[in-house]
């Protein structure tokens, strides 16, 4: 309070004004003061943002000394204001004035730069991009500082929608005009992040040093600890857990020391998985448990989705059937909201982006259009000939607007069934199985009708990988789709759930029958090897199945069963078929059976 009111008193004197005799000079020196004022707002307004909201209402009580540019500056940061305060509706209606309307090309793209921070917290990515995009149109004309700000959003934002050529180039764009350290060491953070997710190891790892000292010489130990997390997912990618181990292990005190709960949470995620893959299951188990802790508070991150799986695994592993299911679900409902949110991004993207051609095209249709008209002019009205000629050209530009329209609608019919397929065996992905077999349950629910689940995984399919390449994994994880195709009706739902897994609702289905159903499945995989157009080496998958007689209609419940029969199915040697609740008596190969008493 007091250092509140010690600022009130020091920019209030500042304020005063100046007696200078010629009156063009006082004007002058207004308008620098003013200036002077508003940049030093805008420097404290997140560390001393009592100060700055003192010094806001000092600079507004005088609003005959601002220029035009002044007071847009001034009702920026008053909108900055709204939203640090969490008065959103009040930020989106003064930025958005700003940004459709500012005659100051900065204060356009930093009130647009605003927005798509709001838009992004409260998660509505549709006017985030469009946001975005006239951050881009704005960007020449800004400022350095403020562009270079906006190209470093641009970055971050096109590669979380899954746009990574275009995240990598703009951060690179960021590093073509960088000569401050903060700003290097931001660009190779961008850059370094989109060759992480683009999967482009090589390049990743031939820039991960200068990222690293860059951000250590700027003193950016939030940003070089960033990169070290993405660092160490590249290790696990590379099946290196060791290195991501040792990597991680090395910086964790640094990384705490930042107190920055994104970074903290998904460092101690990433560490616990690389405990994981190393088969430390205690050390895997702390650090999992610590990154659930750190979370921030109605945010899904990667972080807290990777946490959750370890500690499923881990209790798995442990043979706690129990707090193998509490975690699974955990893990089940963070991996469906991050999801959601990756592929509303990608469809936001895709939408603005349509939008963006929309706009275009109209705008050289409506070009074409005038100058028809303007031909129709020119030539003598009374020439029916000519007018005959204009209305022919007429239809011709109505006609291609039609087939404009046509192509729209055809590629977001396009675009709408790329985001629910997987791109490889071209069955529903993850996101949309999930979305279809909810549907599904809520229908069977209803109607009181059976449904069963099926879980498959195939086996050793790391072995298969590593003795025969990728792009023979790839094949085989085809063909197995294939062949468990035959064995399915219109109205069953096949999805890849991930790698190698894949699930399956057969609605109307008791759990007998879908076993009958996932044994000739699994009979056609086994016979794969040596069939026309097959593999030359064995594939086998195994079975789990539940059903909603046993588990209810909650999706979630039936996966984790049927994961769970999976699980048993892979202890008693694969290339088999178990009903959850219908274990294989006897224990696994291998392990003695337990005596009583
Ligand atoms: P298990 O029998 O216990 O399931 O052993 P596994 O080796 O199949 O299991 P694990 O989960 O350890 O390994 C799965 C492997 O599947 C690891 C990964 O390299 C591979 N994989 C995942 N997705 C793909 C893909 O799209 N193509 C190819 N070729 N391999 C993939
Ligand atoms: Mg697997
Ligand atoms: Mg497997």
């Amino acid at each position: 309070m007091l250092l509140r009111r010690v600022a009130v008193a020091v920019f209030v004197l500042a304020g005063m004004p100046v007696a200078v005799n010629a009156a063009t000079a006082e004007v002058h020196s207004r308008a620098t003061e003013a200036d002077a004022q508003l940049r030093h707002a805008d420097s404290i307004k997140s560390s001393d943002n009592g100060a700055f909201v003192a010094l806001l209402d000092q600079i507004e009580r005088q609003p005959a000394r601002l220029n035009e540019r002044q007071r847009e500056m001034l009702a920026y940061l008053r909108g900055w204001e709204f939203a640090y305060r969490s008065d959103f509706a009040a930020a989106v209606a003064a930025l958005t004035t700003l940004a459709n309307g500012a005659s100051d090309p900065t204060v356009r793209l930093r009130a647009n730069v605003t927005l798509v921070n709001v838009f992004e917290i409260g998660r509505r990515f549709e006017p985030a991009y469009a946001r975005m995009q006239q951050v881009i149109e704005a960007l020449p004309n800004a400022e350095p500082e403020a562009r270079q700000q906006a190209i470093g959003v641009a970055s971050e934002m096109y590669i979380s929608a899954g746009q990574f050529d275009l995240g990598i180039d703009y951060a690179s764009q960021l590093l073509a005009q960088a000569s401050d350290p903060h700003v290097i060491c931001k660009g190779l953070m961008h850059r370094l992040r989109g060759f992480y997710h683009a999967s482009r190891y090589a390049d990743f790892l031939g820039s991960l040093q200068a990222g690293v000292d860059a951000c250590t010489k700027a003193r950016e130990p939030i940003y070089a600890n960033l990169i070290r997390i993405n660092a160490a997912q590249v290790y696990l990618a590379l099946q290196r857990p060791g290195d991501a181990l040792a990597l991680l292990a090395r910086h964790r005190d640094e990384a705490r020391a930042t107190r920055y709960a994104e970074l903290t949470s998904n460092f101690d995620a990433v560490l616990a998985k690389s405990h994981l893959a190393l088969g430390e299951f205690d050390a895997a188990q702390t650090l999992a448990l610590a990154a659930t802790r750190e979370r921030i508070p109605g945010q899904i991150t990667s972080g807290l989705v990777d946490a959750f799986d370890v500690l499923y695994q881990v209790a798995k592993q442990r043979g706690d059937s129990r707090g193998a299911l509490n975690w699974f679900e955990q893990y089940a409902a963070a991996d469906k909201g991050y999801l959601s949110d990756v592929s509303a991004r990608a469809l936001a993207f895709q939408q603005v982006r349509q939008q963006v051609q929309q706009r275009k095209a109209q705008i050289a249709a409506l070009t074409q259009q005038n100058q028809v008209l303007k031909l129709k002019r020119t030539v003598d009205a009374r020439n029916l000939l000519a007018v005959r000629l204009g209305i022919a050209l007429l239809v011709v530009v109505l006609a291609s607007l039609g087939l404009y329209a046509y192509r729209t609608r055809r590629s977001q019919l396009k675009f709408q069934k790329l985001a629910r397929r997987d791109g490889l065996t071209e069955i529903h992905n993850r996101q949309y199985f999930i979305e279809c077999a909810e549907a599904e349950l809520r229908y069977c629910r209803k109607s009181l009708r059976e449904a069963s689940l099926v879980a498959i995984d195939l086996d050793h399919f790391k072995q298969i990988n590593d003795s025969h390449g990728h792009a023979a994994g790839d094949f085989a994880l085809k063909a197995a789709v294939t062949a468990c195709q035959r064995h399915l009706r219109s109205v069953d739902i096949f999805g890849r759930l991930g790698g190698e897994e894949f699930g399956i609702l057969l609605p109307d289905t008791i759990p007998e029958r879908a076993a009958d159903i996932a044994e000739a499945m699994r009979a056609q995989i086994a016979a794969l090897q040596g069939s026309p157009g097959g593999p030359e080496f064995p594939v086998t998958a195994s079975f789990g199945i539940a059903s909603a007689r046993a588990a209810g209609y909650d999706l979630t419940l039936l996966l984790a069963q049927a994961d769970s029969a999976l699980y048993e199915a892979k202890r008693h040697g694969r290339d088999r078929v178990i009903r959850h609740g219908l274990s294989q008596s006897g224990p696994p190969p291998g392990i003695p059976e337990r005596r009583q008493g």
